[in-house]
């Protein structure tokens, strides 16, 4: 059985970024309800005694809906902090600098990429074997561990519900939002321990 993990802050410590209200159905209702549906469906089956990784790249269909969604919304709230920094260090910055020009460059891009997702999906940045950073979406549930060479250092959730009772359909101002409280602290340590 997969328990909801603990957030890693309280419910109201991203306010005014994103509000309690939003992290209480966000991570209240929603996470939660996806490792809920993924226990009833996996109960019985050989996926029971699996991770939750080796269930997204062994599953289809509802399986793999519910556990893509569980590991991403635990990625999300690690890449969020109420103590961000405003840009990252070392490493992570020197690879910023060199495969997108600069820093507010790849800021320009990465909101971009999450405002014109069309649909619900994710807006992620990954590193590849040669440590060559880049932004990419993905639909619905979709994650990069199921694409080849990828590692996910950063997401944010383009979904609806992710920013509905803030922003209601304005995404680029949640995507904004989202940016001052990015935890560069966790997507430094993914590039890091990716190398
Ligand atoms: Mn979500």
């Amino acid at each position: 059985m997969f328990e909801l993990p603990k957030l890693p802050y309280d419910r109201d410590a991203l306010e005014p970024h994103i509000s309690k209200q939003t992290l209480d159905f966000h991570y209240g209702q929603h996470h939660a309800t996806y490792i809920k549906n993924l226990n009833n469906l996996i109960a019985g089956s050989p996926l029971e005694d699996m991770s939750m990784v080796d269930i997204i790249k062994k599953s289809s269909g509802g399986i793999y809906n519910n556990a893509a969604q569980s590991w991403n919304h635990e990625f999300y709230w690690n890449c969020m902090s109420p103590k961000a920094k405003k840009m990252p260090e070392g490493q992570l910055m020197h690879s910023i600098i060199r495969d997108f020009g600069n820093f507010n460059d790849f800021k320009d891009i990465f909101i971009k990429q999450a405002s014109s997702l069309f649909g619900s999906g994710w807006t992620w940045l990954v590193s590849d074997k040669k440590l060559r950073l880049s932004i990419i979406q993905t639909h619905n549930a979709d994650n990069p561990l199921t694409l080849d060479n990828l590692t996910p250092l950063l997401t944010c959730d383009v979904w609806e519900h992710a920013y509905y009772l803030d922003k209601q359909n304005l995404r680029t101002a949640y995507v904004n939002e989202f940016w001052n409280v990015i935890n560069w602290d966790f997507v430094e340590k993914n590039y890091d321990n990716h190398q």
